[in-house]
């Protein structure tokens, strides 16, 4: 057994890790991080990146403040929220200290918060409540990998300990307080680290499918959705998150906070989701952005498809129809219209305002990659037939769907009429989407201050937590629609590590 003495102890190097170790080591304190994978970066060190800073400016914080809480009904932990808010605008100025510069800032006027779709579209509408800061890419555009490796650099530079291929596997509680943790060298060796504080920031838990299935109610599955599993993530392959940071709080009395899935809608691979998973290998991630018609296993619509392209929404939509899947139906003309005209939903990711050549992007998924969730028929019994969706509701959903596409009024969920677009014309064109997203977010319960609780709310001396694993009472109980992301994990990477060398100070 090997021993190790250090100010603050971290667990992770993604991006609330390494930001929580930069800013510790920068206030002087002796810092140590560990990571379990050979390398920094975490969940999202494969990603070009987008990340949200709320002005400065006492009224714009509020709003947004106001704004969040309102979206969330009021079951955030106000507390959190208005921490993350209240930091995040010292984001920018940290990664250009970083070396980092921004390709686009995107700003928003203080009276559109709250007004428009969060993050260009995709994202939750609580997100609309600041500025959008786009990385300059770097090398192929993995601006979050630049960014992580620069933090562990820093870290390094300034006297850290940075231990890859170092899996922490317990926390040190004695009476009440944390005072160390547990990890396991490259050696197989157990390394017993004394510290003033910890800060846990091991991301979430997307690669556990007990806890999933335990917290969630979801079950886990593979690419091609065909393993009877009803979720699926977008996660990097091999991130490995699963939960370690939740179970070890957990197991020394702290509070388990709220934990979710963030809803984002997807078709399954193969043939579609590339080896970066955010990467799409064709264009059929672009037409389930369109707001076409959209139906349940029944049959039946369940939305204004108009809201398609909000992926916080529509993931979770998916996921309360029956069998936790729906499928986007369009016939010929609409495919003619898609490549000849253009489409009506830019994809913010892959903007493209034509397709090409839709039929045969589906006869290579069906006839030679053998994706499960992609569909072609000439008629509507051949496609009922192949989807399983039922014949009688489409029927009786498209007789009187067709009907509203002529008269221009959609009766039933007062859709844009200038998307009311008619499924008549063979081919049927289908693909099923189902519920999935970035992570499994949250399960530690943290306050305000990143410090972690016990089940009465109290403080655990010397134990922090930031980032993805402490974010889910950012979105609610249960954090619907939510979702983890780098201005949260920039944040309360910030404050945990202030708090945390506060503490080591006073000791
Ligand atoms: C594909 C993708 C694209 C994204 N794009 C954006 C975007 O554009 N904008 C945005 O704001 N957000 C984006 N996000 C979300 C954002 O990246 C995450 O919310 C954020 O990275 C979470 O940071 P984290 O530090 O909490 O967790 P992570 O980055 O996941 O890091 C956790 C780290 O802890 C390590 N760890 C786990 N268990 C242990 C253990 N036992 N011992 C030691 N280490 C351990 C993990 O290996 C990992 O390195 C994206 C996410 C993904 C997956």
């Amino acid at each position: 057994m090997k021993s190790l003495t250090t100010d603050i102890a971290i667990m992770g190097s993604g991006l609330a890790g390494l930001t929580a170790a930069v800013k510790a080591a920068e206030a002087g304190a002796k810092v140590a991080v560990f990571e379990k994978r050979p390398f920094q970066g975490g969940g999202v060190s494969n990603t070009p990146m987008m990340t949200l800073v709320v002005r400065d400016e006492q009224e714009y914080k509020d709003k947004a403040f106001k704004v969040h809480m309102e979206y969330t009904n009021y079951s955030a932990d106000a507390a959190m929220v208005r921490s993350w808010i209240d930091n995040s605008s010292h984001i920018p100025e940290f990664i250009n200290r970083l070396g980092i510069d921004f390709l686009h800032v995107l700003k928003f006027d203080l009276d559109t918060l709250g007004r428009l779709p969060g993050y260009g579209g995709g994202f939750p509408n609580g997100m609309h409540i600041g500025d959008y800061y786009l990385l300059k890419p770097q090398g192929k555009g993995h601006g979050a990998a630049v960014i992580c490796k620069r933090m562990a650099d820093t870290v390094t530079k300034l006297g850290g300990d940075v231990r890859f291929s170092c899996p922490v596997t317990g926390l040190v509680r004695e009476g009440d307080k944390v005072t160390g943790l547990v990890a396991t060298e490259k050696d197989g060796d157990e390394l017993h680290v004394n510290a003033k504080a910890v800060i846990i920031a091991s991301g979430g838990f997307s690669d556990n499918p007990q806890m999933i299935k335990k917290y969630t109610g979801f079950t886990y599955t593979n690419n091609n959705c065909d393993d009877g599993g009803d979720v699926l993530f977008n996660t990097l392959p091999g991130a490995r998150l699963t939960g370690d940071g939740q179970q070890a709080v957990w197991a020394i009395g702290g509070a388990q906070g709220s934990m979710g899935i963030n809803g984002h809608n997807l078709v399954p691979g193969p043939g579609i989701i590339g080896n970066t998973p955010w990467v799409m290998k064709n264009q059929m991630r672009i037409i389930q952005e369109q707001p076409y018609l959209w139906v349940n296993q029944r049959g039946e619509r369940f939305i204004d498809e108009d809201i398609s392209n909000n992926h916080m929404a529509m993931g979770t939509c998916i996921a309360s129809q029956p069998g936790r899947c729906a499928y986007i139906i369009v016939d010929e003309a609409t495919v003619r219209r898609m490549e000849q005209v253009g489409l009506d939903h830019i994809y913010f990711i892959f903007p493209a305002e034509k397709l090409s050549d839709v039929r045969g992007q589906f006869e290579y998924l069906i006839n030679v990659v053998g994706n499960k969730h992609a569909f072609m028929a000439d008629t509507l019994e051949e496609l009922c037939a192949q989807t399983g969706i039922s014949l009688e509701g489409l029927e009786k959903t498209l007789k009187a769907y067709n009907d509203y596409c002529d008269a221009g009024y959609d009766a039933q969920f007062a859709k844009n009429p200038a998307f009311l677009r008619p499924v008549r014309e063979p081919k049927f064109y289908a693909l099923r989407c189902f519920c999935g997203g970035y992570q499994a977010l949250g399960g530690i319960r943290v306050n305000g201050n990143c410090e972690v609780v016990d089940a009465d709310y109290e403080p655990i001396k010397g134990l922090y937590a930031a980032g993805d694993c402490a974010a889910g009472n950012i979105w609610g109980d249960p954090p619907t629609g939510g979702i983890g992301v780098s201005t949260i994990s920039f944040a309360h990477g910030f404050i945990s590590a202030r708090k945390a060398v506060e503490h080591a100070k006073a000791l």
